[in-house]
């Protein structure tokens, strides 16, 4: 088997995917993407392909290695994330290829169903209460919120009590059998996370995620030693090598993005050496179905998994949601907050080709956005 054509797709909302063909006629999708920068790797994509056009798919560790490696200069977010959504689709290509689901080639199942959060957004204590209660209606038995809008440097009296009351809202929805991840987004400098972390202590959060921005990561050792909130991290880390610092510095939990992240390859070895420090993965995934799919196909294989975000109803989905490119909308229906195991084949879900071609016609043109304090200086978003 060789892989004749691949092709990207630029989808809204914010999503690339890319179709790998082979010569038999077996097809495999994944989702290179970083959010703000979908056109750039597929740029990377397209450059990659190069080496990938002709070669025997199921070699996919070898590709990982010389897509990564082979052009002399690596790392960063855009390469991470192009091999990434390529490493999926082989991935794709080799269960549909042996007629299993992707997890059964890491090992099979260790699980039956995983648990999954979905997020919850509003400004007002009161607002936050409502998002929770859409929340609990479908199903979930647990979510994310940001703690903050845009955050001064040292935090007056009111932004820190805005923070602990909107926690405290969504804890007296939640109960105590439920849960409630905050994230701090990178928004807080060191000297708020201090003040913040042991008021929100009493209400249990289920983790605290960026506490700081990732290139502040030699900081994180002092967060994990000073509160007992597990301390989370992780989708803006790219590889095994840049979690080694934050898990030695005692996180709890490590959130690569599958997408992000060099693919199912490296989350796989990701998730290993998170396990050496007695660390669960949760990996970040605000994207599409195909991340989506890749996350859960790690999930079932991968014994220290903590639980799985999702993004069906972000306030970020303007004009497509999560399952609009899925044919058969069943596997990740959500069971009691879970989703089953998928017994699909490779990623265990089928994209509506029809429905993605038509999409990248519109394509979109998602970008960040870039907060300002104010006095007019950058504000971390
Ligand atoms: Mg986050």
């Amino acid at each position: 088997m060789r892989i004749s054509r691949i092709e990207t797709f630029l989808v809204p909302p914010r999503w690339l995917f890319v179709r790998v063909e082979t010569d038999r006629g077996i097809v495999g999708w994944g989702e290179p993407v970083v959010e703000g920068r979908s056109e750039t790797v597929r740029t990377a994509v397209e450059q990659l392909s190069e080496l990938l056009i002709g070669a025997d798919p199921l070699r996919i560790e070898d590709h990982w290695q010389v897509m990564t490696k082979g052009s002399f200069y690596r790392g960063g977010a855009i390469l991470a994330s192009a091999v990434a959504g390529l490493d999926q689709a082989l991935w794709d290509i080799a269960g549909k290829s042996l007629g299993v689901p992707v997890h059964q080639l890491l090992g099979g199942h260790v699980r039956d169903r995983i648990r999954m959060y979905g997020w919850v957004g509003g400004d007002e204590p009161a607002e936050v209460a409502d998002s929770i209660s859409a929340q609990l209606e479908v199903g979930l038995t647990a979510v994310k919120m940001n703690a903050s809008g845009r955050m001064s440097p040292l935090g007056s009296v009111a932004e820190i009590d805005a923070v602990v009351e909107r926690v405290a809202a969504a804890r007296e929805v939640l109960g105590p059998h439920r849960d409630v991840a905050v994230d701090f987004h990178g928004r807080f400098t060191l000297a708020n996370t201090r003040r913040v972390a042991p008021l929100l202590e009493p209400l249990h959060p289920f983790f605290l995620e960026e506490p700081t921005v990732p290139e502040n990561s030699h900081l994180i050792g002092g967060l994990t030693s000073s509160t007992s909130i597990p301390i989370a991290t992780g989708e803006r880390l790219y590889n095994r090598q840049e979690f080694l610092p934050v898990l030695q510095a005692g996180i709890a939990v490590a959130q690569p993005d599958l997408s992000h992240a060099g693919g199912i390859t490296e989350v796989r070895k990701i998730a290993s050496l998170a396990e050496v420090y007695d660390v669960q993965l949760a990996p970040h995934c605000p994207l599409g179905p195909l991340a989506l799919a890749a996350c859960l196909q790690v999930g079932f294989a991968t014994t220290n998994f903590l639980i799985q975000e999702q993004s069906i109803g972000i306030h970020y989905n303007q004009g497509a949601e999560v399952l609009d490119y899925v044919l058969d909308k069943t596997p990740l229906k959500f069971v009691d907050g879970h989703v089953e195991r998928l017994t699909g084949p490779g990623l265990g879900i089928e994209i509506d080709e029809a429905a993605v071609r038509r999409a990248d016609k519109s394509g979109h043109a998602w970008r960040s956005p870039v907060w300002r304090h104010d006095d007019g200086s950058y504000a971390e978003w």
